[in-house]
């Protein structure tokens, strides 16, 4: 098989853990496997080199931002070759410009266009493991690039897609995806597997085991990827299409995210238009809307309230403030908000989710404020001094205690 193991920066966080990383590689060999290694910087490291680049109060450019964050991935890339090696196992470390993975010119921010795999594949081919650095790759220009924050993941599951591996396993400090935040809900599980869509929708919700563009790109081309702890042996979450989910969970998880803020504006004119202007408004900000609700209109006025980040509310008060082609009674921000989901493909076909979460809510006395539902999740806005009970009663009324 051909296997891609991408390592977090919690896992190669000093020599001891990049030697122990290179034993979970080491394994994988002895078994037969062709092993392409991925790594991202270790733990704290990028941070670090993203504050020397913030020392200069003048905007840095982002040419030399990227050249400065990339370093990160270059050590460990030599480490993890020189730990392998080590073990007498034949390693070689290529970095992006040498393999090369070709990105766009989008700085801090860069989409990957293709991957050259035959220097990659002749490597392979000649007995070795492959090391590659996450979250870079070059230019047109042979400019060094970076992928975003997270960003390794997303070379984990680009190279993995490229060489048609079997697996991109991904060893990070948690061992699986979970029905629900472990650190709230202390009857959360380990889910065994999990379909793209539901985690797009769990990561999107604040699950932050993977990039969520990485998941969309599993997704594309049908990449297995498994969640794994590189502190345990214990098995861990396998994301895969549905067609490989036998037992297909009616709700799978519970997801929240505190980073929320609630905007309403009270008795806007109710005429065709109106959405188009401050949602264009909020577009031109580049501002991400998530909710939206608008009321039923008696009087030719309704309520408009729609989610934002919490860190943008202030942009999108600002724009819609700016906007002179609307007009409304009163503007109200809220940013004691959460978002609590639930989360399933088995939705599809089943009636009755809706029913069962509200009426959870509704017994705890849990107010909701806005609603909004896709074909596999339901979520609702509360109080954010809720979001513990609510995610533990959804927990249970979904029979998900384990
Ligand atoms: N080192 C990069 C970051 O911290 C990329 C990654 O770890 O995925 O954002
Ligand atoms: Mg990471």
């Amino acid at each position: 098989m051909k296997i891609v193991q991408k390592f977090g920066g919690t896992s190669v966080a000093d020599i001891p853990k990049i030697r122990s990383a290179a034993n979970k590689v080491k394994s994988e060999v002895d078994k037969g496997n062709k092993v392409i290694v991925v790594v991202s910087a270790m733990a704290g490291v990028t941070n670090q080199l993203v504050g020397y680049c913030k020392d200069f109060p003048s905007s840095y450019n982002l040419r030399e931002y990227d050249v400065v964050v990339s370093a990160g991935e270059q050590i460990t890339s030599g480490l993890m070759s020189i730990a392998l090696q080590d073990l007498n196992i034949s390693s070689i470390s290529l970095l992006g410009w040498q393999i090369p993975i070709l990105a766009n010119d989008a700085h801090a921010k860069a989409l990957i266009d293709s991957i050259d795999t035959s220097k990659i594949l002749s490597h392979l081919d000649r007995g070795e493991v492959v090391v590659v650095p996450g979250f870079q790759g070059v230019n047109k220009k042979n400019d060094i690039v970076t992928l975003g924050r997270g960003g390794s993941d997303i070379t984990a599951v680009a190279i993995a897609a490229s060489v048609d591996a079997n697996y991109c396993d991904i060893y990070t400090d948690v061992d699986g995806v979970y029905t629900s935040d472990p650190r709230i809900v202390k009857n959360a599980r380990k889910i065994d597997k999990i379909t793209y869509e539901e985690m797009l929708e769990m990561a999107s919700l604040g699950a932050k085991v993977l990039q969520t563009r990485s998941v969309e790109l599993a997704m594309k081309f049908n990449v297995s990827l498994r969640v794994l702890s590189s502190f345990s042996g214990a098995p861990g979450t396998l994301i895969c299409s549905e067609e490989k989910v036998v037992e297909k969970e009616i709700v799978s998880g519970i997801a929240h995210s505190m980073d929320e803020a609630k905007i309403t504006l009270v008795s806007v004119e109710d005429r065709p238009g109106i959405a188009a202007s401050i949602f264009h408004t909020l577009s031109e900000y580049n501002i991400n809307v998530d909710m939206i609700v608008q009321n039923v209109s008696e009087d030719g006025s309704t309520d408009l309230t729609f989610t934002v980040s919490k860190h943008e509310l202030l942009s999108a008060k600002n724009a819609v403030e700016n906007n002179q082609e609307i007009k409304w009674r009163k503007l109200l921000i809220d940013d004691d908000v959460s978002k609590v989901s639930v989360v399933g493909v088995g939705m599809k076909s089943h009636a009755g989710v809706a029913k069962t979460m509200f009426k959870a809510l509704a017994e705890k006395n849990i107010n909701i404020e806005v609603i909004s539902t896709s074909e596999i999740k339901v979520s609702v806005l509360i109080k954010a001094a809720f979001t513990k009970e609510a995610l533990v009663c959804l927990h249970k009324a979904f029979d998900l205690d384990q």
